[in-house]
């Protein structure tokens, strides 16, 4: 790993202020993604911010409309929160499946959004949730965050402060994981609130997208058996050691059945 200097920000505005003052600097979240690639030498930032120390990126708000979740805020703490877990329990679910122990206390909502690894699973909560992030400067609803693969729309020096989450009627996720690194071959979302079904998908390509078709017949018919008879093609999925695009392809509408069950469960 190359040198770097590091700056603890004792809030939002400290940390943007340092980063803009700082070519090349990075926000560091739980270190979960942006140290094993500087270890790989894949990024050479000339210093750390600190971003996990701050009071504003470490709160959790809870009401029966909207779930708020601090940037700053560990997985484990989103897995482990009885309000969340009462209120959205789909949410506490994902959180609580993301990687090992370890992972789960180091690793932050707003690193993993920020970092948007095709096969993360917090991005499918924001687009099934249609949820909000809220950075230091605006707000931005997840249809417009997620952009590509490793891409978001946010500016280099832009903090993400929070994420809030409306409270869905009914919600589950369900991925399919890879035993060593428990990322998702394919993970799915499925969301139903007043204003209709959301589908979202990750792991599959190369950033998480929406299932129209999943949603249109899960619109219709909210069940298991609707989610099966949705064809999804391989065309735009991916290939890889882990899985071929037609098992991944085959699989949506598996883990669709699955989350519906158990968001009606
Ligand atoms: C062994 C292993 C297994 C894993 N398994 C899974 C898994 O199953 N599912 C899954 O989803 N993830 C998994 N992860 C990734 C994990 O969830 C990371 O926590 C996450 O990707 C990054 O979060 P972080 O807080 O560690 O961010 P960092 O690594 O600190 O930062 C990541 C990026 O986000 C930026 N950033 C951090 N905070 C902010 C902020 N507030 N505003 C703007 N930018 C910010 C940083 O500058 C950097 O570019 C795994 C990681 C490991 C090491």
């Amino acid at each position: 790993m190359y040198s770097f200097d590091y700056r603890r920000a004792d809030d939002a505005q400290h940390a943007v202020s340092t980063l803009g003052a700082t070519p090349d600097a990075k926000y560091l979240g739980g270190g979960q993604s942006l140290l094993p690639t500087m270890r790989l030498r894949l990024a050479q930032p000339s210093a750390l911010v600190d971003v996990t120390r701050i009071p504003a990126l470490r709160q959790i708000a809870v009401d029966p409309k909207t779930v708020t979740v601090g940037a700053a805020v560990c997985h484990a703490d989103v897995a482990e929160h009885a309000q969340i877990q009462r209120v959205l329990p789909a949410l506490a679910q994902l959180a609580g499946s993301i990687g090992d122990r370890q992972v789960r206390a180091l690793g932050t909502l707003g690193g993993s959004i920020a970092n948007d690894d095709p096969a993360a699973d917090y991005p499918a909560a924001l687009l099934a949730l249609n949820a909000t992030v809220v950075t230091d400067r605006r707000r931005l609803g997840a249809d417009a965050f997620f952009v590509g693969l490793y891409e978001t729309a946010l500016e280099p020096d832009e903090l993400i402060v929070a994420v809030e989450f409306p409270v869905p009627e009914r919600a589950a996720y369900e991925k399919f994981r890879n035993p060593a690194s428990h990322f998702a071959l394919a993970g799915v979302f499925v969301a139903r609130s007043a204003d209709g079904v959301r589908v979202a998908v990750t792991g599959a390509a190369a950033s998480v997208f929406r299932a129209a078709a999943l949603e249109t017949a899960l619109a219709a018919n909210f069940t298991p058996e609707a989610a099966r008879t949705v064809t999804i093609a391989a065309d735009d999925l991916n290939t890889d050691m882990h899985a071929s695009a037609a098992y991944r392809a085959h699989l949506i509408p598996v883990l669709a059945a699955r989350a519906v069950a158990h968001a009606n469960g």
